[in-house]
Parts: C-alpha cells; sequence; structure tokens
C-alpha cells in the first residue's frame, strides 16, 4: 500500500464524522423504516424503503471511499453481478465470462441471459490473454479465479476489450478493493461479494457494484430500484462494522497464507498447490503488481476424495463451509460442487487464527 493509499484508506473509519452534529451516534443506526417522511415529493431526502435508506447510506460511503467510486449495495454478490450483467447487457450482444470462475456467474448467465438472446462465451481464465474479443459487449474477468487462483492482466485485458467496444466487469471477490484495483486498471464496473472478506464474519451476505461513469452506475441503481434486490438495513449495518476491520484482518489472513503455503508446498502428501504469492505460482507476476499480495486462499491437492475429506474433518481449526474470506479458517473440497478440478482438490481460506497454532492444527491432520 502507498502512503497516498494508506492515508486514503485512513479515512475510512472517520468517514461519518463531518457529518456528526452534538449528541448523534458515531456508530450508523439501523434504521428500519420502509417509509419515510414525504408532506413534498420536491425536497431530496429519503422516499421509499425500496429507493434508498440512510443504513445502505453509510455502507456506500465507507465502499465509496474503498473503491475510489460511486457504489451500490445489494443483498448478496449474486444480486450485484445479476445487476451489473443487467444493466449492460442487450440481446443479441455478446457477453465473455471464465469457465473456471464463481460457477453461479455461469449458471446464471446460461441459465437466464442466454435465452434473452445473449450470446454467452465462457473461456479459460489463462486465454483472455489472447482472446478475440471482436464483436464482445461485456468481457467479465474474474482474477485470481475462483478457485483455480489463475490470473489475468487487468489493464491489457482492459485496454484490448475497449478496443474491440466492450465494456469491462470485473468480479474482485477474491482481492477486496484494499488488494487489487480493478477500476484504476480501466475496467468499467466492479462487482465484490462482501459476504467473504470484506463483512469477514460469515452472518451475513452482501455485495457492490462500484464505477466511476455515472450514467452506468445510475442504470446498476435503477436496476436494484426496479428488480427490488435491496439489502436490508441490518445486514447494512453488519457490512459497516466488517468493513471497520477489513484491513487488519486482511493483513493477518494474508501473511499466514503465505506461511502456510510454503510449509504446504514442501510438504510430501500435498501436490498441485496454488498460491499466487509463492515464486513458482504460474499467477505470481502479478503480485507486487496488480495484486497487492498473494491473497488469502490457496488451493492444493491432496491423493483424492476419501484423503481429502478425512483431512478436513481431523483439522480442528477448519471449518467445513463452502464460503471463504471469514475470520475462521474454512476449507472444502471444490470437486464436490463439479468445479473441473481433481477429486482431492482443496480450496483453503486462511483465517485470523495466529498462524502458528493454526499451522500445527493443519500439519498435524496431514495424511502421513
Ligand atoms: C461468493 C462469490 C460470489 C457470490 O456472492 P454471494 O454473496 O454468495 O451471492 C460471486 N463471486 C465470487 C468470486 C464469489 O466468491
Amino acid at each position: 500500500m502507498t502512503p497516498e493509499f494508506q492515508a486514503h484508506i485512513a479515512r475510512l473509519l472517520h468517514h461519518r464524522k463531518a457529518g456528526l452534529g452534538q449528541g448523534d451516534p458515531v456508530v450508523p443506526p439501523i434504521i428500519a423504516s420502509a417509509t419515510f417522511h414525504l408532506p413534498s415529493v420536491q425536497t431530496g431526502g429519503h422516499i421509499y424503503g425500496r429507493n434508498g435508506n440512510p443504513s445502505w447510506d453509510a455502507v456506500e460511503a465507507q465502499l465509496a471511499i474503498l473503491e475510489d467510486a460511486e457504489t451500490v449495495s445489494f443483498p448478496s454478490g449474486m444480486a450485484a453481478i445479476a445487476a451489473a450483467l443487467f444493466a449492460t447487457l442487450k440481446a443479441g450482444d455478446r457477453l465473455i465470462i471464465p469457465s473456471d470462475g464463481y460457477y453461479v456467474t455461469r449458471v446464471l448467465s446460461d441459465g437466464f441471459l442466454k435465452p434473452l438472446g445473449i450470446d454467452v462465451q465462457a473461456i479459460p481464465t489463462t486465454s483472455y490473454a489472447t482472446a478475440d474479443f471482436t464483436g464482445a459487449a461485456v468481457v467479465y474477468l474474474e482474477t485470481p479465479s475462483n478457485p483455480g487462483l489463475d490470473v489475468v492482466d487487468i489493464a491489457a485485458v482492459a485496454a484490448r476489450a475497449h478496443k474491440a467496444g466492450a465494456k469491462v466487469i470485473a468480479d474482485n471477490t477474491t482481492m477486496t478493493p484494499l488488494l487489487q484495483r480493478p477500476l484504476d486498471l480501466g475496467c468499467d464496473l466492479v462487482v465484490a461479494a462482501d459476504t467473504k472478506a470484506p463483512a469477514g464474519h460469515s452472518d451475513v451476505l452482501f455485495g457492490h457494484v462500484a464505477g466511476r461513469d455515472g450514467a452506468l452506475v445510475s442504470r446498476v441503481r435503477d436496476w436494484r430500484r426496479m428488480a427490488g434486490a435491496i439489502p436490508g438495513p441490518f445486514e447494512a449495518f453488519l457490512v459497516h462494522r466488517g468493513i471497520e476491520t477489513l484491513e487488519v484482518r486482511l493483513d493477518r489472513m494474508c501473511s499466514s497464507a503465505g506461511l502456510i503455503a510454503g510449509r504446504l508446498a514442501a510438504h510430501p502428501g500435498v501436490t498441485g498447490l496454488r498460491y499466487p504469492g509463492l515464486a513458482d505460482d504460474p499467477s505470481h507476476w502479478a503480485v507486487g503488481g496488480q495484486m497487492a499480495n498473494g491473497g488469502f486462499l490457496i488451493g492444493f491437492e491432496l491423493a483424492d476424495a476419501g484423503v481429502a475429506e478425512s483431512f478436513l474433518s481431523r483439522c480442528p481449526l477448519i471449518e467445513q463451509t463452502t464460503s471463504f474470506g471469514g475470520t475462521h479458517t474454512a476449507g472444502e473440497r471444490r470437486a464436490r460442487w463439479g468445479d473441473a478440478v481433481p477429486e482431492g482438490f482443496i480450496r483453503l481460506s486462511v483465517g485470523v487464527e495466529p498462524a502458528e497454532p493454526l499451522w500445527a492444527a493443519i500439519a498435524a491432520a496431514l495424511p502421513g
């Protein structure tokens, strides 16, 4: 993080100060009102709970600082992704998506966009570098991809996509805006599941879309108002609280992930280890450039499904869940969902536990 970016991020914790009056709560209140006092429609302020809510305003102000862009919040990462796609596509358009990224994005595209006349083309993350974007309306990328941790050169892909006349949407969930800045690298919209590291406590689903083109972000906001995919005020409150500690949690998670990845790589029972932070990883070239560090996700293989399941159930410091980015270290065998990975492939999301006891528990659960 550059000193300028650190100074920018320090504002996150104080973003409400300038708007506070004597006796106002420092923490944003949960405003659970569907209706707002509205004697006139002329005078601004809140109108109706589907249009806006002060609890969303608080978290959107934080996200706007994080993204350095206008931000629209959603009740889940998928609601944000759907909004970005429906706001940018029309019948006859071609959409390029990763064949190895978050699978629900693919299922949504195939099941709901294709029938509306959108030509959905899924390509591997590693082929974005050379793919022909001619005729594409939207190039949607995810880097590092979940769960394979392959990366694309965001600036290069955005430049080529723009040359072809396409808009570029980046799913930045695996990195967060603290570790990777797709809008600075030329993307038109960023989408993210704040369910993961930003909220960070595995107790809420949330998402957002951010962008610097006012007309495009307005269209995303209109989609939210018309589709009705709106976050709840309590969820917004939880995410606001989570984001206050995002930077310190990521610091621990990423440094522990670096340590654990190196030790896993040296373990005789482990193969196919992927962690962009390791010097010999195929994605390592992006670390120190578009990625601030190697992140908190590790992929690796154990001998087969049985060995992998037994490792996960034996390790007392790994929660067996399907999400990532939370305070608890979490792991799962991705093939159980049909991801195109080997049967014994595990995605490990490193949490905030002290690193040495975490490694000791992992080492003790690994096969002989
Ligand atoms: C989890 C995830 C999503 C979806 O987020 P939800 O909040 O579960 O809807 C989208 N993209 C990526 C990369 C994810 O990991």
